[in-house]
């Protein structure tokens, strides 16, 4: 079976600055990777790499076996890959249910609304609770909840979750954490960037730790924490575990 997400050898950058080197990755179906780093790492481009928002300027990308590099990011969208980022990308003027029909509209075609809006109303309850709430006076992490719920109402082959406890309070990064693990159980590979290492290293099986743009280490995620909490302090970061 082909990895559902394979980095060959990939550098890659911002015009002249080069944030990563010579970079490889793989995460299998069904598998949990947890990215860890320092703020500035590299962290954040492997995850637009790997959906197609920052082409390699070396190397290559394959989603499912299939070479997508430089390919435009819709392509990985269809071949699986869905990027939820920290970012709250939300119509403040229009209410929860209009911000979730629209998205299910263009992601899903409108037949599949009705259903996909049953399922968001579901796995997110305190979303259901607001559905005629314009979204715009939801608090942050109501807001990071909704932009989530259109990306995470089906499992995708594979889930980049890019820093989603940033900034919110722990009851909802615990939410959000149960929510990932549901999408594991329903065999969802998932790539979790994260600072808040203890979080990442429960759900993952497996971590990449990364370090001016290369990878330093990685192994399971049971040896993990203790060497890359150390590393990380070593480097000056204010990690929270
Ligand atoms: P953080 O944890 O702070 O998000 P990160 O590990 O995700 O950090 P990246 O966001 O990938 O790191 O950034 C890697 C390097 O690339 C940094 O030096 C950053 O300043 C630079 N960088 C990131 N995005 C851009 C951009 N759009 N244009 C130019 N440089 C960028």
């Amino acid at each position: 079976m082909s990895a559902v997400l394979e980095l060959r050898h990939v550098s890659a950058g911002y015009g002249p600055f080069h944030a990563l080197f010579d970079v490889s990755l793989e995460v299998q179906p069904g598998e949990a990777v947890a990215l860890l780093g320092a703020n500035g790492v590299g962290k954040t481009t492997v995850a637009r790499v790997a959906s197609g928002l920052v082409a390699p300027e070396k190397g290559a990308v394959l989603v499912d076996g299939t070479d997508l590099t430089g390919a435009d990011p819709h392509r990985f969208v269809r071949a699986g890959i869905a990027h939820a980022t920290e970012g709250r990308s939300v119509f403040s003027s229009l209410t929860v249910e209009e911000n979730l029909r629209l998205s299910f509209r263009r992601s899903k075609g409108a037949r599949a609304v009705p259903g996909a809006l049953r399922a968001a109303f579901e796995q997110f309850p305190a979303l259901d609770r607001r559905r005629s709430q314009l979204a715009g006076s939801l608090s942050g992490g109501e807001q990071r909840m909704l932009s989530m719920a259109r990306v995470l109402v089906e499992a995708p082959p594979l889930l980049i979750a890019d820093e989603l406890s940033l900034g919110l309070a722990p009851i909802i990064v615990d939410e959000i954490y149960v929510q990932l693990a549901r999408l594991r159980e329903e065999g969802t590979a998932l790539l979790i960037v994260e600072q808040q290492v203890s979080h990442a290293l429960d759900l993952c099986d497996r971590a990449i730790l990364l370090d001016h743009g290369s990878i330093t280490w990685e192994g399971p995620s049971d040896d993990a924490e203790e060497l890359i909490v150390a590393r990380m302090f070593d480097h000056g970061t204010g990690a929270s575990t």
